[in-house]
């Protein structure tokens, strides 16, 4: 098996059937959103691009992302392949798909499914008896795990929830706003309270706590990031000096680990698979 960090991280889509009030993306701000971001699934041409890099056995893992990446019209063609290239398919989804669709997924290849609980968008019952319904099915090889970003409002049904899931085995990640590098000042000291006695890291990422500016990361040599559009960039930090490689027509990675040229990385994903280096 590879190292951690080499990994394809492909947005499969900006689309979400979710309209959370907080969404970065902004789902609830067609302005931000044209903005921003390319706001459609990615074309036969691009996803046909991702497997031909996913077939070049330089990788372990693909995670999906998006948007909500499962509700692209190609997603099992996606599974297929990095099952056929022996890679990991991490998703982040909202879970809003039928099982059937995740059992379709993890039968064609070995997946590490989060899902991240939006409850101003969902049933709650209904989504608990759903994750456990295909937890109690899942493949043995099948990681399955849920997150939710908690809120002083929401945080006791966060707690009931996590305990409820917990019966089942399954992990409720409990995570923290974060705010100017540190998490959310305006937290009610009970929540505090409760993370430190339950030994709860409500941010064990780092995400936009840790200065980047200047390290060395493997970001854009280990692993690439492919948007919906086809553009390949060396991580999630579209906006960092440099840090695009290219299109899946043409791109360059880069030889070396380079230094961060932004001050903090607003991805979790590459501080926990060991891309920072110093
Ligand atoms: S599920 Fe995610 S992408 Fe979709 S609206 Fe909510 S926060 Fe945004
Ligand atoms: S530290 Fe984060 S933002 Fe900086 S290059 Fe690495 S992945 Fe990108």
């Amino acid at each position: 098996m590879s190292a951690k960090d080499k990994f394809i991280h492909f947005t499969t889509t900006w689309i979400c059937n979710f309209r959370c009030e907080y969404c970065s993306v902004g789902h609830n701000d067609p302005k931000k959103l044209a903005r921003k971001i390319p706001y459609y699934h990615a074309p036969d041409e691009v996803v046909n691009g991702v497997i031909a890099q996913m077939q070049t056995g330089e990788y372990s893992e693909i995670l999906l992302s998006g948007g909500e990446p499962t509700i692209h019209p190609r997603i099992l063609d996606i599974a297929e392949a990095a099952g056929k290239a022996g890679m990991i398919v991490q998703i982040t989804t909202n879970f809003s798909q039928s099982n059937d669709l995740f059992r379709k997924i993890e039968n064609l290849c070995e997946l590490n499914l989060g899902v991240s609980l939006h409850l101003s968008q969902i049933d709650i019952e209904a989504y608990i008896k759903k994750m456990v319904d295909f937890h109690k099915g899942k493949q043995k090889r099948t990681k399955f795990y849920s997150t939710v970003v908690i809120t002083n409002h929401e945080f006791d049904t966060c707690v009931k929830i996590k305990e409820r899931l917990s019966k089942h085995g399954i992990t409720l990640h409990l995570r923290a706003m974060m705010e100017g590098g540190k998490i959310y000042g305006k937290y009610h000291q009970r929540i505090l309270d409760y993370a430190k006695k339950n030994h709860i890291n409500l941010n064990p990422s780092g995400m936009f706590a840790m200065p980047t500016m200047g390290k060395r990361c493997t970001a854009g040599k280990n692993s690439i990031k492919i948007t919906n559009a086809g553009d390949v960039y060396r991580c999630v930090c579209r906006s960092m000096p440099g840090g695009k490689l290219g299109s899946l027509k043409s791109f360059k990675k880069n030889d070396e680990p380079e230094p961060c040229t932004v001050s903090t990385c607003n991805c979790s994903i590459y501080n926990m698979r060991g891309a920072i280096l110093d």
